[in-house]
């Protein structure tokens, strides 16, 4: 990927020969972005034009340095048509619900980005797979374990990528405190809390409906907290204990749950304690406590404005902490990595399989609510397990 003429940097971007701005002490630059020219960059079609894709992603094209976008995949073809007017799609690559597999014959895509509601992840991606396109799909993956498995084994026949949109894994902020956690910087992690919570909106929508959604408040935003502890931590829980609510004669809560608590114990000791609701005031946080510190985020979970925050002891002072972490785009970050994957033929460290073993505890833990007990799990050996080639290291906190 380097332009004639100039060395390489270590990193595999151009090397421009930049003189060095400031001395060791001070906080480095993020570097010249690796840009990668038109004609090498991925390509991307977009199916489902809702919230997600015309506030989120598709702005996120422009600050990508890997990924374009070539195609859209729509049920309305006045908003297909508006959007590709808007970002320079050509006629050519729109495509409908029905035309969808005829994107096999056109080799301006290489990867489709399936932002639908859950439970048409699992045909959209199949479709895929047998177009001989690779997967990028938001999460949830699905709406039960079996079309998650459907997914990946019809990624694996085609010898296609599958990736599940879990930004949070790709973000800094979470990537420094996963890494505090995996050194124990501050000592062992002992109880981590985590909460992500929204007042819902419209009764009509998709989300509100149990055969579309899979769930209510879980599978939606509860899955954020569940993600990211395992995410942190790298092992699967043992054992899971939940309890939901719905506010009777709510019609927003007559098919799926309004608010779930859930507990999770790890192999290694550590108890969570979650909780996840669609009734009440935006609140989106977690903290880990370790033996020496505790660290987490307020906000967590959202699109923009997070930053982590700790806590240790200084001699006979408290300090409070707040790392200067450079705010990034998580779609960007998503888009790039996919890039990479299909460039390198790397796998994606969100992988089909992180998607299904959320999927499989999202069951353990409606089964235990259903039950009012705990439901054990299968053991799972190492760390994991059900993720693909890691991100390149990160340095240390330095305080
Ligand atoms: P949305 O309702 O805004 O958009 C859904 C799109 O699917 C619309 O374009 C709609 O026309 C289309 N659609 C096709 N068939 C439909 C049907 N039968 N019923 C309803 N809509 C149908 O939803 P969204 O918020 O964009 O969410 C889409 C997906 O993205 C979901 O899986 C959701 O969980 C996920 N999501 C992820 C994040 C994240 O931060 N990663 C955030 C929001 C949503």
């Amino acid at each position: 990927m380097s332009a004639v003429g100039l060395p390489k940097t270590k990193e595999g971007g151009v090397d421009f020969g930049l003189d060095k701005l400031a001395a060791d002490s001070e906080r480095q630059t993020a570097g010249v972005p690796d840009l990668w020219p038109p004609d090498k960059r991925v390509k991307f079609a977009l199916v489902g034009l809702g919230h997600l894709t015309l506030e989120e992603i598709l702005p996120a094209f422009a600050q990508s340095k890997k990924a374009k976008l070539t195609g859209l995949v729509s049920g309305s073809p006045d908003k297909a048509r508006a959007v590709a007017e808007q970002y320079g799609i050509k006629a050519a690559n729109i495509y409908d619900y029905k035309n969808y597999d005829a994107i096999k014959d056109n080799p301006d895509i290489d990867v489709v980005y399936i932002v639908l509601p859950n439970s048409m992840h699992c045909e959209f991606t199949v479709r895929a797979a047998a177009a001989d396109k690779h997967v990028l799909c938001e999460k949830p993956m699905a709406t039960n374990v079996a079309d998650c498995q459907k997914m990946i084994d019809s990624c694996k026949a085609a010898s296609k990528k599958l990736m599940i949109a879990y930004r949070i894994q790709y973000e800094p902020n979470n990537r420094l405190i996963q890494k505090l956690v995996r050194d124990q910087t501050f000592g062992k992690v002992k109880i981590i809390e985590a909460s992500n919570g929204q007042n819902q909106g419209d009764v009509n929508q998709w989300r509100h409906k149990r055969a579309l959604a899979g769930g209510g408040a879980m599978p939606d935003i509860g899955i954020y907290c569940l993600n990211t502890i395992r995410s942190m931590l790298g092992e699967e829980p043992s054992e899971v204990f939940a309890t939901t609510y719905s506010t009777p004669g709510d019609p927003r809560f007559s098919e799926v749950e309004e608010s779930i608590v859930f507990q999770l114990r790890f192999p290694g000791g550590v108890i969570a304690h979650c909780s996840s609701g669609y009734g009440y005031h935006e609140l989106r946080q977690y903290r880990f406590m370790a033996e020496k510190a505790w660290f987490g985020m307020e906000p967590a979970f959202a699109y923009s404005g997070l930053q982590m925050q700790l806590s240790l002891p200084q001699g006979s002072r408290e300090i409070f902490a707040v790392p200067k972490i450079d705010a990034v785009n998580q779609f960007v970050l998503e888009l790039d990595h996919m890039a990479e994957c299909i460039a390198y033929d790397k796998k994606p460290l969100t992988p089909g399989e992180e998607g299904l073993q959320d999927q499989k505890i999202i069951e353990a833990l409606y089964a235990s609510a259903s039950e009012h007990k705990p439901v054990a799990l299968l053991p799972v050996a190492g760390l994991d397990s059900t993720r693909g080639d890691a991100l390149p290291p990160l340095a240390p906190l330095k305080l």
